[in-house]
């Protein structure tokens, strides 16, 4: 029987590979327990334009009670993978808008934007939108101060879909962004028929941009292509004055990264708010 299975059934003998899959088990279970028992919290890392804080991106963060923290980077894929992103991307998307409806009290935060990572199996669910609109509805957040980050994965499946759901979504006021471009698989004919508001350059451009010619070319030729489409660009993972500087010289007036501050809890966040607001 294995025989006849080949070669990716003879594989599963591997006692590496059998390591693997276990761990993967485990790590699976213990994500459903983790949304069951909330070891979620969603921390905001603030994003910058013309030089103050006009929001935030969620970022998602799991405290796990035997492992410690662990990185996005290594339970994302998984949730994904398992569709247990479904009721955890729903969770994100509630606790963003329950922040907004939070901050819509607050003169000083009013204006605040959140912006919110979506993966693709999420946004390919039949009832996304739907979703989306329950969690500005139940919890009364302004539906134009939230942003949707979609990734390139997207456009590789069905791009009428993509674009009806969106157009949905825009017509509430909800704003999209284009997260980690030139990274993945964009046709420019694609990019031209998505009603989206904004690039955002991959951290992997700015980390050299200073340094590296094809970097600083790919990130000069983004911020042109979004001028030319009437889209804002905003770099990610800006770490040092200089590529802040660089990136403002060739007309990008909008970043995120450590130069400011990581991804912080929404205390922290505020606190960074409300110091910018009283000395400006
Ligand atoms: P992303 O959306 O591209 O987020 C940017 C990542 O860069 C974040 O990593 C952020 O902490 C990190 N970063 C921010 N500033 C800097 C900087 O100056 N330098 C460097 N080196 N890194 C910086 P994080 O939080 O580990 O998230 C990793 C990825 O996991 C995200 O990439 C996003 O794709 C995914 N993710 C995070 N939260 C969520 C979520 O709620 N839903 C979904 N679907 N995906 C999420
Ligand atoms: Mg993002
Ligand atoms: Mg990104
Ligand atoms: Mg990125």
């Amino acid at each position: 029987q294995a025989k006849k299975a080949g070669r990716d059934t003879l594989q599963f003998f591997d006692p590496r590979m059998q390591q693997v899959v276990r761990e993967r088990a485990t790590l699976e279970q213990d994500l459903r327990t983790g949304l069951a028992q909330q070891q979620f919290e969603l921390f905001f890392q603030p994003q910058v334009e013309d030089g103050s804080i006009i929001g935030a991106e969620g970022l998602v963060r799991w405290r796990h009670p035997g492992k410690g923290f662990v990185s996005p980077a290594n339970f994302i894929p998984l949730a994904e993978e398992s569709g247990l992103i479904v009721p955890l991307g729903e969770w994100v998307l509630r606790t963003a808008c329950e922040q907004l409806a939070r901050w819509a009290q607050d003169p000083a935060l009013s204006e605040l934007v959140v912006a919110v990572n979506v993966s693709p199996r999420q946004f390919y669910q039949a009832q996304f939108v739907d979703q989306v609109l329950a969690a500005l509805a139940v919890t009364g957040a302004p539906p134009s101060r939230l942003k949707l980050e979609l990734t390139e994965g997207l456009l590789l499946t069905d791009i009428d879909d993509t674009i009806a759901k969106m157009v949905q979504l825009k017509q509430h006021g909800v704003g999209f962004s284009l997260d980690d471009f030139g990274t993945g698989y964009s046709s420019l004919a694609y990019l031209k028929r998505l009603p989206l508001d904004q690039l955002k350059i991959d951290q992997s451009f700015v980390r050299d941009v200073l340094t590296d010619p094809n970097d600083a070319a790919i990130a000069k030729t983004i911020v042109a292509l979004g001028m030319s489409l009437g889209l804002r660009v905003i770099a990610e993972g800006v770490e040092t004055e200089a590529q802040r500087a660089f990136l403002h010289e060739h007309g990008c007036h909008a970043w995120q990264g450590y130069l400011l501050s990581p991804p912080v809890p929404v205390a922290q966040l505020e606190t960074l708010v409300r110091r910018e607001r009283q000395t400006a």
